[in-house]
Parts: structure tokens; sequence; C-alpha cells
């Protein structure tokens, strides 16, 4: 940003050992009338990347919050980079993503603080305060601009929709802008996206509301604590991620689901992050395939666990994509969107309330990619019946919660379709495909059965 910069107009600096790491703190600084920016750099010694497979160092992560408040879902959160960047401005006019621009109010603001880990020699920490800088905003830099190229796929069934749930612009640690991930997600052949950039929601208003060609946009975010992750899809405001206590995270869930906001698990395996919340259960969802499928069997695993134990989940899927740019060097995120897809039946009508109460509906599918292969799975005669689009020489297989009741190859050319009897002491049913290879191609959310009833989606 800045190469010589003045004297700082206020320096705060202080020391966190062992006893704070997973901790926040807010450190207050008064800010007086008249500013119109502000500038602020921060460092901290024996820095590592926040990969968590990285120990030995200190990563630590910084937010903002204005003079209105620091409570949570306050106006006053002007942001929360991780550790993400290490230099910001937040000024009446622009601000350094993901932060809000917006009057420099006078009285208190607070620096958060995060020490997400701490090495043994503990963490030094320096925060430089300028004011009124001048610095000009940035230029455009957009890469992806003019008219995306839809490309042609497999048609779904009536009312079924193929979307991404779950993808990051530089409003958290993403390499692009949300117009340019709408251009992606049109080019991947998607037709909603979840947005759901990191404890920020100033992502949003740039997004829109998509459509018009573009991809449906599902405004969301992901509370990102450090005791793993959760999306919430259907809010416009941020979620408490700052105490990592499973009570706090439940808390949290559970007033974001009744605030009417759909929320997921992501990504409960390791190095994930994982999840380290196993009893919490405020949940609708699970991302039970985040990104390259890697060690997805892990979070098929825990979604199948509760599904066992009777709790009715639907299955999402989410690319995690980060980089349009570049290659992404992490094994854990996709190189590109729609790999997985969810799909949706969400009606002849699209749009992010029709989206979202299809997946409060569990009427969902998750694929391997925009292309398919679909998979189908619905009430019929005593049972269930399946179909597939685009599997041809796959392996289905449906699975109860006293154990895998079929197991069919998939012929044919167009659609494959059986009908299959459930076990009257089964509660659920779901299905999944696999390839030749035996790497997951498709699965389901399940069916469930009301009490001595048919097999149905839950209402
Ligand atoms: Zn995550």
């Amino acid at each position: 940003m800045t190469e010589a910069l003045r004297a700082p107009d206020l320096v705060l600096n202080g020391r966190f050992t062992a006893v704070d790491e997973k901790r926040y703190s807010l450190v207050p600084f008064e800010i007086g009338p008249g500013h119109r920016q502000l500038h602020i750099r921060y460092e901290y010694t024996d820095q590592i990347d926040s990969d968590p497979a990285l120990f030995g160092g200190n990563t630590l992560d910084i937010g903002i919050f204005d003079p209105r408040g620091t409570g949570t879902g306050s106006v006053g959160f002007r942001g929360w980079s991780g550790s993400n960047k290490l230099e910001l401005v937040i000024g009446e006019d622009w601000a350094t993503p993901p932060y809000a621009p917006g009057p420099i109010l006078a009285g208190t603001w607070n620096v958060l603080l995060g020490l997400y880990k701490v090495g043994p020699r503990g963490c030094d920490w320096r925060v430089e305060v300028r004011c009124d800088l001048g610095i000009a905003a940035p230029p455009n830099d957009l890469v992806r601009t003019g008219i995306p190229r839809r490309p042609e796929l497999p048609a779904a069934r009536a009312g079924w929709w193929r979307g991404d749930l779950h993808c990051h612009t530089r409003y958290s640690d993403g390499d692009s802008w949300p117009s340019e991930m709408l251009h992606a997600a049109t080019e991947a052949g998607l037709e909603f996206l979840g947005v759901t950039d990191h404890n920020n929601i100033q992502h949003h208003a740039e997004y829109g509301s998509g459509g018009n060609g573009a991809p449906v946009v599902v405004p969301g975010v992901e509370v990102t604590t450090y005791g793993g992750h959760w999306n919430a899809w259907g809010t416009d405001r941020w979620w408490e991620f700052r105490t990592p206590e499973s009570s706090a995270v439940e808390r949290a869930m559970a007033e974001a689901a009744a605030a009417g906001a759909f929320v997921s698990v992501n990504h409960p395996k390791p190095f994930g992050p994982p999840w380290e919340y196993p009893t919490v259960r405020s949940i609708h969802a699970v991302e039970v395939w985040n990104g390259p499928w890697g060690l997805n069997s892990i979070a098929v695993g825990f979604w199948e666990a509760r599904l066992r134990a009777g709790a009715r989940l639907a299955a999402v899927g989410g690319s995690d994509t980060h980089l349009l740019r570049a290659h992404d060097p992490d094994p854990r995120h996709a190189q590109r969107l729609g790999t997985p897809t969810t799909w949706v039946a969400a009606g002849p009508r699209l749009d992010r309330h029709t989206i979202l109460d299809a997946l409060r509906g569990a009427r969902t599918f998750v694929s391997a990619s925009p292309a398919g292969p679909q998979l189908y799975l619905e009430p019929g005669g005593d049972g269930v019946r399946v179909s597939v689009r685009g599997g041809q020489g796959a392996a289905m297989l449906l699975i109860t919660d006293v154990g895998s009741i079929a197991a069919s190859a998939v012929t044919g050319v167009d659609e494959w379709t059986e009908s299959y009897t459930v076990p009257r002491d089964a509660a659920y049913v779901r299905a999944q495909l696999s390839d030749d290879r035996g790497e997951l191609q498709a699965l389901t959310s399940p069916l469930w059965r009301r009490s001595g009833q048919r097999i149905t989606p839950p209402g």
C-alpha cells in the first residue's frame, strides 16, 4: 500500500501468550472529531500462515469496530480480515475489503485481535493508527468482465436447479471481486451462488441479488470460529464468532436459525479445519462435500452418525473456491466453482426464498460438477424410486439407518430409473453414486419415514 509513512498518530501494543490462544481481545483507541480516513497497520512476532497444519509460530487475526458498539451483530462492526492483511484503510468514501466505508465517527473504536495460533515464544504485537493520510482508492482491477458464456449442460428435471453454496472473494481471503465470482459461476453453468465470505457481510451489497442471466445470489456468511466453521445463508448480518466455546457456538447457530437463516456445519473433517463442537445440535445441514473429494468421506460419516441418531439434516456441498486468477496451492480448495455442485428442487421460480425453502425441505443432492451426474430420489410405491441422468456405468447404493439395502449398476443411455422397497424398520433412506474406481459422484439428502408411513420428503 504505502511505503514511507509518517509517524503514527496512535500506537497500541502488547503481548499474548499461550493462555490467550483461540481468544479474542478488544483493544480500545480514541478517535477525535473531524477525521475522514484511518490507516491501520499491525505486526507481530513469529508470524506463520493460518493453514491449520502449520504450528510453531503465531497467527494473529484482526477486526475493527467503530464507536457504535462491539456487541454481536452490531453495525459498529467494520469488518474482520483474519490474518489475511497486515494493513488496511477505512475511510468515508472507500475502504480496503472486507472493511466497510463510512463516516469516521468520533469516539472509542476497538481493534479486535484474535490469537489463532501461538508459538513457544509468545506473540508480541503492535498496531499503528494514522489518520487522514489521504490514500486514494486503488484503481479498479477487474479481470473478468464482458458477457459470460453459459456452457451447454445436461438438462435438469423441471424444478431442479444447480448451484454452489460456498465461495470467497476479496471480502475475505479470495482473490476476486463479487462480479467476477458471478461471471465465473455463470460460465460454470450455475444457476445460484451462495456467497459466504468469512465473518463478513460487506460482500452482499456488491453482489446484489443476481439473476437476469447471472446466478441468483443467496446471501450468506461463513462464521469462522477457532473450533470450526459454519455457514448461515439467507441472512444479512454477521453472527457471533469470537467465543470458541461449544455453548456460544450453539447459541449463535440457534439465533441465526431463529432469525430465518439456514445453517450448516462446514467441512467436518481433518484440516477442514475440523469441527470441534460435536454436541452442537442447532443445525439444518452438513456440508458433506467440500472442494476436492479428499477426506470428505469423514464429513459424510459425521453426517451419517447424526442421521442415525435421528437428526434430520440435509446434505449440501460447496466448492470453497477462493482463487479465480491463479491456481490455488491449498489442496483443500476447489480450483473452480461448481466442484461440487448442490442441486435443489426449488420449483418453477428460482429466487433466494425458493432456494432456501428447498434447502429447509432437504430437497437436495450434491454432484461432482455442474454436468452431474444427476441423482434423484423420490417416494414411490412401498419405497423409493431412484433416477440417474449422466451416470452410466456408475454404481448406485441405497443406504438406510439399518444398513445398505440395494446396490445397482446404472445402465442405459439417457435416464435410468429403478424402484426399491424400503425395510419397515428403516427411518430414512438416501442414495449415492460411485464411479468404477469407487470415487463418489453424487449423493442425495435422505427421505425420512414419518412413523408408520411411507418414506416422504420432510415438510
Ligand atoms: Zn471454512
